[in-house]
């Protein structure tokens, strides 16, 4: 049965844009009145086409509706894939008024938002998230790009979508690690600032783990109205932004030194929480109690609590050094200053950070 189960208003101004959050909604909640003209170009990929295409044409009823469908991966989050979009709009004749929709993971609604961002210099587009992650964490905030050779994200542009659509009986398809994987940055949400949410989390995990529809519409609509408030509040990612990065540089190191693709994201920020936690408590800002209570939620996620086997603490240094957070080459951590309050800082102690390093890195 169709059903809304919550709904949301993300606050930018004139670029303000609702969040529909239910069950079944794909196929029977009409997408029409945020559509200005009358075609729509739904991009989508080789995975999630055969399961939920049909459905999301049948949103759009009564338009001219085309569809372009990507390989699946990482690794196509480029120029040439990008192409593909831009080709298929040319071809069919789209205008100025088209509308684009994401259907899919994060890769495909970072670049469905980027080529709307680019395409006859900016048309409207929706996203229909089908992953735990892409429906917490990138369909909203209106980050688009694609992956330099040099760089992940290097290229792309601030474009917010007109709505985001998410139906949480997309989740019932997913692999159980990308599940897992996008609970990392559900968990993340209360740890930075919602510790009434985190409880609720600890109370509530093993129907999140078992994709219980309504538990899953309530942890999506809370992570959402978090992240949310933070980009109202930071939309182009001047300070309190950066706390949505808590166990990110910690995770980077980890994903770069697997090898992109070994370690989902959401695996290494899993990981990465834990061990800023360590620090946090090594700095005194939380107690011992604390970053155990961090441990086993993330745990309890079915995420690993561990680097890979082999990385060093020289790995950790070296990886961490690149991250985009540091200034003048001082590194910049997100920390806990109690468990539901994260802080940036650049005067953690080194011998703090030797201390975690050592103890996780075996
Ligand atoms: P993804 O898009 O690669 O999806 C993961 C896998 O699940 C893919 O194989 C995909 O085809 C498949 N899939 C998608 N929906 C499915 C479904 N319902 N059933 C079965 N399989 C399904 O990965 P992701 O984790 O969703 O997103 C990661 C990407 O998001 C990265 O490129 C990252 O840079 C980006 N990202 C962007 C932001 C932002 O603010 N824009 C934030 C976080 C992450
Ligand atoms: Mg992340």
């Amino acid at each position: 049965m169709s059903r809304i189960l919550h709904e949301l208003n993300v606050d930018l101004g004139d670029r303000s844009y609702p969040i529909v959050i239910g069950q079944q909604l794909l196929g029977n909640y009409d997408l029409t009145p945020w559509v200005g003209g009358s075609q729509v170009m739904i991009v989508t990929n080789e995975t999630v086409a055969p399961l939920y295409l049909e459905r999301a044409i049948r949103s759009f009823p009564g338009l001219q509706v085309d569809t372009v469908v990507l390989p699946d991966g990482e690794q196509y989050k480029d120029w040439g894939t990008l192409n593909r979009i831009f080709d298929a709009l040319l071809e069919k004749r789209h205008s100025r008024k088209t509308t684009l929709v994401a259907l899919g993971g994060g890769v495909v609604g970072d670049m469905t938002g980027f080529a709307a961002a680019c395409y006859q210099r900016g048309v409207p587009f929706i996203q229909i998230p089908t992953t735990l992650l892409s429906q917490v964490d990138s369909s909203v905030g209106g980050k688009t790009g694609i992956n330099h050779p040099l760089g992940k994200n290097m290229i792309g542009a601030f474009h917010q979508p007109d709505v985001v659509l998410i139906d949480t009986a997309s989740l019932t398809t997913l692999p159980s690690r990308e599940v897992s994987a996008g609970l990392a940055e559900v968990i993340k949400y209360g740890l930075i600032r919602d510790l009434d949410f985190l409880a609720w989390l600890e109370a509530e995990m093993e129907r999140l783990v078992a994709l219980d529809s309504e538990a899953l519409a309530e942890a999506i609509y809370r992570s959402c109205r978090c992240k949310a408030e933070v980009v109202a509040l930071d939309e182009r990612e001047g300070g309190l932004r950066a706390i949505l990065n808590l166990g990110h540089t910690f995770g980077h190191a980890i994903e770069t030194f697997a090898g992109y693709g070994n370690w989902l994201h959401g695996e290494a920020v899993g990981t990465g929480m834990i061990m800023a936690a360590d620090l946090s408590a090594r700095e005194g800002m939380i107690s011992d109690a604390d970053e155990r209570r961090v441990r086993d939620i993330v745990r309890r996620a079915g995420l690993p609590a561990r680097p890979p086997e082999g990385m060093s603490p020289d790995d950790f240094m070296a990886l961490m050094a690149v991250d985009k957070k540091n200034i003048d080459g001082k590194l910049r951590l997100v920390l806990l200053a109690h468990v539901g309050q994260a802080v940036v800082t650049a005067d953690s102690k080194p011998e703090n950070l030797t201390e975690t390093l050592a103890k996780f890195c075996r």
